[in-house]
């Protein structure tokens, strides 16, 4: 559920008219709202209420600073893949023993920044990479609390591109070798064992493969533990998939997701932690773009619109689908026909939707691409020298830009012409 909703034939954003924010900001824009990133975020606490538990919001999501000021003034903890979201986090607020540390290529001058700065643990996956964080912990004379993320082979049956706990991704370490890493961590005097830490891949709309992985990792706890180690805290990584269309079937709730980690993990008296990104963020916002032009070409219409790849690119990048909806609700009875929803950038790539059924559009109408919040405006890039467009965040009856259009002039002075051209 998201707090988009037509009221009187006009899109609102909670309780501010799209047009309104449009006619302000100009198009395109991301817009949010507060309500549904708190909702969502609230409902993975409740999921997992009963166990001591963190949510660690995946900010590679939606990392805009209002964004993570939001949830960390509401006690969420922050799952962070570089030296810029650990910043950012810390600068929203999130206090460093809210701070999980992921990804594969973690640097020496990444792991210093958070050693000094604060850090509930390390997901570590690799062994040089556990050398490393020794070598930089001894340096500052601290000791490091990992987690040593684990691949469990199965398969998420998701999108290739999002899909990570195969045996063949890059991630993690394969469980076969659990023991014999954990042994290694244990040997390393700037290394403390915490737990264990798991993410198997994004947008999953079943929890078979969660379930499988997670009763993997009960049997592993009991193993690490009967080899000495001392397994507290268990990173179930993110993953639970959104409806983004919504005549499918519905991916499952959180509180679904919450009895089954009870269920499976529950007897094991570990901390747990969850670092959901894409279900806190991703209905949690749009994309609001005008149509430029309506062109005719042989046997289809294309909707030209202002908002391009650059701007959102998984339908590009993943095949991904958004709804289109108009932002003045289409009378009842309006007719329908098929468009090709395309930007203006110069690539077939750029089409958001192919023969989409939508009712009758022209120019300057102003529609809102849905669950655009996650993995939106983070991915953006200025290809074909577009501005990044700007974000909006709504409170009830309030709004505010909480990032800019830059100016072309901005853009331009980034560039430096050596003296000698
Ligand atoms: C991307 C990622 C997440 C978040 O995934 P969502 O599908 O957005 O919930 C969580 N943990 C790790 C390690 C990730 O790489």
């Amino acid at each position: 559920m998201d707090h988009f909703l037509y009221r009187n034939g006009a899109l609102y954003a909670e309780d501010v008219p799209v047009a309104e924010i449009a006619a302000q900001v100009g198009t395109p824009f991301y817009l949010y709202s507060t309500a549904t990133l708190l909702r969502h975020y609230h409902l993975f606490n409740e999921a997992l209420s009963g166990m001591d538990h963190l949510v660690c919001y995946a900010m590679k999501a939606a990392g805009n600073m209002a964004i993570l000021k939001t949830l960390a003034d509401v006690g969420a903890g922050m799952d962070v893949v570089s030296q810029g979201e650990y910043l950012r986090a810390r600068a929203a607020g999130v206090p460093g023993e809210r701070i999980v540390f992921s990804g594969v290529g973690k640097t020496a001058e990444e792991m210093r920044v958070a050693l000094q700065g604060g850090i509930l643990q390390f997901n570590i996956e690799s062994e040089p990479e556990m050398e490393t964080l020794n070598a930089v912990a001894l340096e500052l004379g601290v000791v490091a609390p990992i987690t040593v993320r684990v691949n469990p082979d199965v398969d998420a049956k998701t999108h290739a591109k999002i899909s990570t706990g195969k045996s063949e991704n890059k991630f993690g370490i394969p469980i076969s070798r659990a023991s014999a890493v954990y042994a290694h961590a244990a040997r390393l005097p700037g290394l403390e064992v915490v737990g264990i830490d798991m993410h198997i891949g994004s947008q999953l709309t079943d929890l078979a493969p969660f379930e499988q992985a997670y009763t993997k990792l009960a049997a592993l706890t009991e193993t690490l533990r009967a080899e000495g180690h001392d397994i507290r805290r268990l990173d179930l990584g993110g993953g639970l998939g959104i409806p983004y269309e919504r005549s499918n079937e519905a991916p499952p709730l959180p509180v679904e997701y919450g009895e089954m980690v009870k269920r499976v993990l529950g007897h094991l008296g570990c901390e747990i932690q969850i670092e959901p990104g894409r279900l806190i963020a991703g209905n949690a916002g749009i994309m609001v773009s005008k149509v430029i032009y309506l062109k005719s070409g042989e046997g289809r219409d294309f909707l030209i619109v202002d908002g391009a790849m650059n701007d959102l690119i998984r339908p590009a990048m993943y095949d991904a689908y958004h709804e289109i909806v108009p932002v003045i609700e289409p009378a009842p009875g309006t007719p329908q026909q098929p468009y090709d929803v395309v930007g203006p950038v110069c690539e077939s790539g750029d089409t958001f939707a192919r023969q989409r059924n939508l009712p009758v559009l022209k120019a300057d109408d102003l529609i809102a691409f849905r669950s655009a919040g996650a993995y939106g405006a983070v991915m953006a890039s200025e290809y074909n020298a577009r501005p990044l467009i700007p974000e909006v965040l709504v409170k009830g009856d309030q709004f505010a830009v909480i990032r800019r259009r830059p100016t072309f002039d901005e853009m331009m002075n980034r560039d430096t012409i050596p003296e000698w051209l």
